[in-house]
């Protein structure tokens, strides 16, 4: 028998926003899956709906029409095995770096011995050792940002969302937590959908990239990146990378 492969299904899913201004209708009947151990990348025009999709898919948000399931159970409000990483760290000022890793696992109520050493282990493996008593107001835009995916890999998620988790980082430091981020998903075999709206940044990264439309969005490209791993900077400068690149601008486009 086959092994189960899908982690997370998206089916005909809609969402509008009602406000006093009227009804925004966001997302019109997308349909995806993502198999376990994937990288994937979304990409889309700005204000096509990718941070909606993403709170969707945290449970942050309700749905209007179709589904989301993880694991075969439908996703009906937070859960453990959903992480998020958004665009700022949003830590707590007050707490230092462990502190904030440690917080998802004192919610659920482990306050214990164990949730600092867990919190230990996930500080090592982001690359922040030797910071785990610094507190956020000492720390870099690429440091905090580390702290924040910690934080939302703290709970072992089945799945890690994360939207423009770079987009505040200067070019340099966006390029290596990128790195940093291929050596975490490869050493945990770890699921991860991550928005971008970086062409460059969603090829080297992902197994495959989707392609938003505009508003209604529903899913215009669904991509394959065959590029070989690990993957090396240079990569970046083959022609195989400038077409996928290419490809996707004009699907943006
Ligand atoms: P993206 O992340 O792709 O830039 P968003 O999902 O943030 O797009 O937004 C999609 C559309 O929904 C935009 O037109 C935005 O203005 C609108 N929108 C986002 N959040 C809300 C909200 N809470 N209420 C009403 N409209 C919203
Ligand atoms: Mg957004």
């Amino acid at each position: 028998m086959e092994m189960k492969k899908t982690l997370l299904a998206v089916s005909h899913l809609s969402a509008t926003y009602v406000d006093r201004r009227g009804t925004l209708h966001v997302l019109d009947d997308l349909n995806f899956h993502v198999d376990r151990g994937e990288f994937i990348c979304l990409l889309g025009p700005s204000g096509s709906g990718k941070s909606t999709l993403l709170r969707i898919l945290a449970g942050l948000l309700p749905i209007r029409s179709g589904s989301v399931k993880l694991d075969g159970k439908v996703v009906r409000g937070p859960q453990p095995g959903i992480g998020m990483v958004f665009q700022d760290a949003n830590l707590m000022p007050w707490r230092t770096a462990e502190e904030n890793i440690r917080l998802p696992l004192e919610v659920q109520g482990q306050a214990n011995g164990g949730a600092k050493a867990q919190a230990e282990q996930m500080a090592e493996l982001v690359g922040l050792r030797g910071f785990e008593a610094t507190l956020p107001g000492d720390l870099s835009g690429g440091m905090a940002q580390r702290v924040a995916i910690a934080r939302a890999l703290v709970q072992e998620p089945d799945i890690l969302l994360m939207d423009e988790p770079f987009g505040s980082l200067d070019a340099l430091t966006r390029e290596r937590m990128g790195e940093e981020l291929l050596r975490i998903w490869g050493s945990r075999d770890q699921t991860i959908l991550l928005v971008t709206h970086d062409i460059n940044e969603a090829v080297y990264l992902a197994d495959r990239v989707l392609v938003l439309s505009a508003r209604p969005a529903s899913l215009k490209l669904d991509v394959s990146i065959r590029l070989p791993r690990p993957r090396k900077p240079e990569v970046r400068y083959t022609p195989e990378f400038g077409k996928l690149a290419a490809r996707l601008r004009a699907a943006i486009e």
